[in-house]
């Protein structure tokens, strides 16, 4: 099912059948097997490569590697870029890769060469500029260094270490526009500033976890955060900067809950950074935050978002929220292309500019038409793909 609802979108904007079309099927659709003999044994991961709609430029999205990596959710996170890119104005199309094996099962010297073997079969796409593959779940900086020793060209991956060219500010871009995001949508939604605010964030692997320390920095309680081996919580606030260096939840000595619970603690915004799918219908019943930041992609089933609305709770979607990352992406592809060089400010501040942009407009889309950050999100950037596919003389 495609991420975006044709038929609603339709009643705020003339969208052609054409268009619709295209953008009901994706563009490209890959499937390797990556086989790798390894001490004797075996290693055996079904690999996906998609590319949704590329009428704005090279598939862009990351490589996500964990046990229950679908094609089908390959396919919606692909969509997701598609959309994301076009409402920060990136000249980026969706893309987005899956490796379906636990991270966890494979040696440093195993994964290493099972990323080279992906290189190996599906290497032309980033050599030929079609692909730009980034991290997402399962797989960081040193996966994309991998990557980049196979291709030898800076600009066929992002999110690479900053001594081989990585974007410095990269690692935190996306935690950056999230907390970025919660900071405005704090104020203009609930009235509130960060001081004095509380915040559980699920997920503390990158996402989640720069979000909760600059949130933290920037004076916000957070009180509750999980990941897959549980959660901690403290009443007065968590002592986050302390908390950076840990690989998983387990090694702190820290007050517990049930990691489910996090989802609905009494805070002012809660922020999913972890996997997809988790505020159901059941689930969304009994958040009891007032606005939700979706760092994570994907995090809200159409029930449970069905629920929220109902319950008058406020949603910045996926598509908004969690793009800084693609910002930066960009940024660290202009500047392999053209040999400059950008700081940490430099990157922080495009950041602010593309996606509190995009929050303004998706802000004003929504009151003017009276419906949800979600739907004004995906109206404003289905109409911004659709723009080019006109620019293009594709429809
Ligand atoms: P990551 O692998 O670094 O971290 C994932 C975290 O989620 C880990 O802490 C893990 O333990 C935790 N987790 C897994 N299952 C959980 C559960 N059931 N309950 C609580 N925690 C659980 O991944 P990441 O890069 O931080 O990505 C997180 C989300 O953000 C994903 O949805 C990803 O697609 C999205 N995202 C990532 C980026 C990026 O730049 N990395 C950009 C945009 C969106």
């Amino acid at each position: 099912m495609s991420v975006v609802d044709f038929n609603l979108v339709s009643k705020y904007s003339d969208i052609s059948s054409m268009a619709i079309q295209l953008l009901s099927k994706s563009d490209q659709e890959h499937y390797a097997n990556l086989n790798l003999k390894w001490d004797g044994k075996l290693i055996q991961a079904d690999a996906y490569v998609v590319f949704h709609c590329m009428v704005r430029g090279p598939a862009k999205g990351g490589i996500r590697m964990a046990d229950d990596v679908s094609l089908d959710e390959t396919r919606r996170l692909a969509e997701l870029m598609t959309y994301k890119c076009a409402l920060a104005r990136i000249p980026f199309g969706g893309g987005k890769s899956g490796i379906c094996i636990d991270p966890k099962t494979l040696s440093p010297e195993a994964r290493r060469t099972l990323i080279s073997e992906y290189v190996h079969i599906f290497g032309v796409f980033l050599s030929n500029g079609t692909y730009v593959p980034a991290p997402d779940m399962g797989t960081g900086p040193s996966d994309m260094a991998t990557i980049y020793g196979c291709t030898h060209i800076p600009e066929s991956v992002t999110g690479k270490p900053p001594r081989i060219g990585g974007l410095p500010g990269r690692e935190e871009a996306t935690g950056y526009g999230v907390a970025s995001i919660v900071k405005t949508a704090a104020q203009g939604i609930l009235g509130k500033d960060l001081p004095g605010a509380t915040v559980a964030v699920q997920g503390f692997g990158n996402v989640g976890k720069w979000t909760a320390r600059f949130l933290a920095d920037w004076g916000a309680r957070v009180v509750a955060v999980s990941d897959a081996s549980g959660a901690v919580f403290m009443e007065g606030g968590l002592p986050i900067a302390e908390m950076a260096g840990v690989k998983t939840l387990d090694e702190v000595n820290l007050p517990r809950i049930d990691r489910e619970d996090l989802l609905t603690l009494p805070v002012d915004v809660l922020v999913p950074a972890a996997v997809g799918g988790v505020l159901t219908g059941d689930v969304a019943s009994n958040v009891r935050a007032k606005l939700v930041v979706e760092a994570a992609n994907d995090p809200t089933t159409t029930e449970g978002d069905k629920v929220l609305r109902e319950r008058g709770i406020s949603v910045v979607p996926d598509i908004l929220a969690n793009a800084g990352g693609v910002v930066a992406s960009y940024i660290e592809w202009r500047q392999a292309k053209s040999g400059s060089l950008t700081d940490k400010l430099e990157t922080y501040q495009a950041i602010e500019k593309q996606i509190l942009g995009a929050y303004q407009s998706v802000v004003e889309v929504a009151e003017r038409e009276r419906i949800s950050h979600r739907l004004a999100a995906h109206l404003l950037a289905v109409n911004e793909v659709v723009e080019t596919m006109r620019d293009r003389g594709w429809i």
